[in-house]
């Protein structure tokens, strides 16, 4: 035999029964952004490399180190192109707004998911393909649109039944600001410099602000002392924070100020947050975000404010079957047994009948020495969880009809036959089906 192939490290196969679940978290984010008003956007999985350089930033952990980058195929002409699969999507979507002049008659709502890729450590909650869902509205400075993304993610954890969450906000201020406290955070952080570790002497002058979103366990006091950013604000960025604040409470929407919280990329201003639960061991955030009012003109667009956040589906995922929230698994309708091969014209017609008017039909499918006996049919059918099994037999067939039989012991009133022909009597039962179901 061929030796094996397997999945490239870090990037997951989601097989069925699973990817029910997937489909099941997409269909109600689809629902919930329609009534949030938000639109769907598709940017390509692969940009220029310059993209997330300029947008994420440069000393950032994901273009530092996480990046699936490659130099393209020269074409005739001989250049060639540096690309980068997407490590998350907001660059794109600035790119695309940008490029589309999308916000030409006002703001934007747009939402997304999709694959990301970062070469990170594979671990529990943290993979080199995952799957983020983001919601960005641009072109909107108040900070009752940076409340509206964040209550439309609570009502996303709601409907998908979880509770085991908590949202840290943090306000970020404005770059000039953040100098103000940069200057005294590297002073702060060099009288410790011996407590510090590699990564963040590294960062001392690079960026310092980072080294406060540290996991490293060693270094909690010394960023727990550090000055906080918060008492470096001015009127209009507090004023900004409050306003948050106060939509958030009168929507009993429970939050905690965490001083530490920053972000990891460096594009954010003002409002950041993250939701946090502790049922994930590490990788406890499942959603995180905030305003990035400088990034469209950053990207060469004309200057408009944005905000937004991203979700991890896996992690949302884990965090739902962690806390025992049970999804139901799609079954078909009904299960065809066809009991000889001479049906299958007659039988194929009636199950198109019935799938076009919505009814899912799972058919028995031959093998090259037939059908396989009634005993093995029905054991499948028993298997596929259908509701009926549809008896195309001999008899039946006769008689213009198909037998049905309930598989989950429940009583048929009056009908145990339908009449085949005409095919519109299969289609008319077929709503009766559906609307029992
Ligand atoms: P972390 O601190 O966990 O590395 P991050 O700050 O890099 O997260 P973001 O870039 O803000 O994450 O992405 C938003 C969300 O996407 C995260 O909160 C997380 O739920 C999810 N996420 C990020 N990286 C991964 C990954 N490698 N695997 C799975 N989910 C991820
Ligand atoms: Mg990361």
């Amino acid at each position: 035999m061929a030796e094996k192939l397997t999945a490239v490290k870090g990037m997951n196969d989601i097989l069925p029964p699973d990817s029910a679940r997937w489909e099941w978290l997409e269909d109600k984010v689809r629902a919930l952004m329609g009534r949030y008003a938000y639109r769907n956007i598709r940017t390509p999985i692969l940009e220029h490399t310059q993209l997330f350089v300029r947008g994420i930033g440069e000393v950032t952990d994901i273009v530092e180190k996480e990046m699936y980058s490659f130099d393209d195929r020269a074409d005739k002409d001989g250049k060639h192109d540096q690309l980068t699969m997407r490590p998350e999507n907001t660059a794109s979507v600035v790119r695309a707004v940008v490029e589309h002049n999308l916000l030409y008659e006002g703001g934007k709502r747009l939402f997304y998911m999709g694959p990301m890729f970062r070469r990170e450590r594979p671990q529990r909650g943290r993979y080199r393909q995952f799957h983020q869902i983001g919601a960005e509205a641009l072109g909107f400075a108040g900070p009752d649109v940076d409340a509206e993304l964040i209550l439309l993610a609570a009502a996303l954890w709601k409907e998908l039944g979880l509770n085991d969450w908590r949202l840290e906000i943090n306000s970020l201020g404005q770059p000039e600001e953040r100098a103000q406290h940069r200057a005294e955070l590297i002073a702060h952080l060099e009288k410790h410099g011996d407590l510090l570790d590699e990564e963040a002497r590294r960062r001392l002058h690079s960026n310092p602000l980072r080294i406060l979103d540290t996991k490293n366990p060693a270094m909690k006091e010394v960023v727990e002392s550090a000055p906080r950013l918060l008492d470096f604000l001015g009127p209009e960025s507090l004023a900004h924070f409050e306003g948050l604040k106060a939509i958030l409470d009168a929507n009993d929407v429970p939050w905690t100020l965490n001083h530490r919280l920053v972000r990891g990329l460096d594009y954010y201003n003002l409002t950041v947050f993250e939701f946090v639960t502790d049922r994930l061991g590490a990788q406890g955030t499942i959603c995180a975000g905030g305003r990035y009012d400088y990034l469209i003109e950053q990207m060469g667009g004309r200057p408009a404010p944005a905000v937004g956040w991203a979700l991890g589906v896996e992690r949302v995922l884990e965090l739902i079957k962690e806390q025992g929230t049970s999804v139901e698994l799609p079954v078909p309708d009904a299960y065809a047994i066809v009991p000889d091969a001479a049906a299958w014209p007659v039988a194929s017609r009636a199950l198109q009948a019935l799938r076009a008017a919505g009814v899912s039909v799972q058919m028995h499918a031959g093998n090259a020495d037939g059908m396989g006996s009634m005993k093995s049919q029905f054991k499948k059918a028993d298997a596929s969880g259908a509701r009926f099994a549809l008896i195309f037999g001999a008899a039946e067939l006769a008689q213009g009809c198909v037998a049905v039989k309930p598989l989950r012991g429940e009583k048929v009133e009056a009908v145990q036959s339908q009449t085949l022909e005409p095919l519109e009597s299969v289609a008319l039962w077929a709503h009766g089906l559906r609307a029992g179901a």
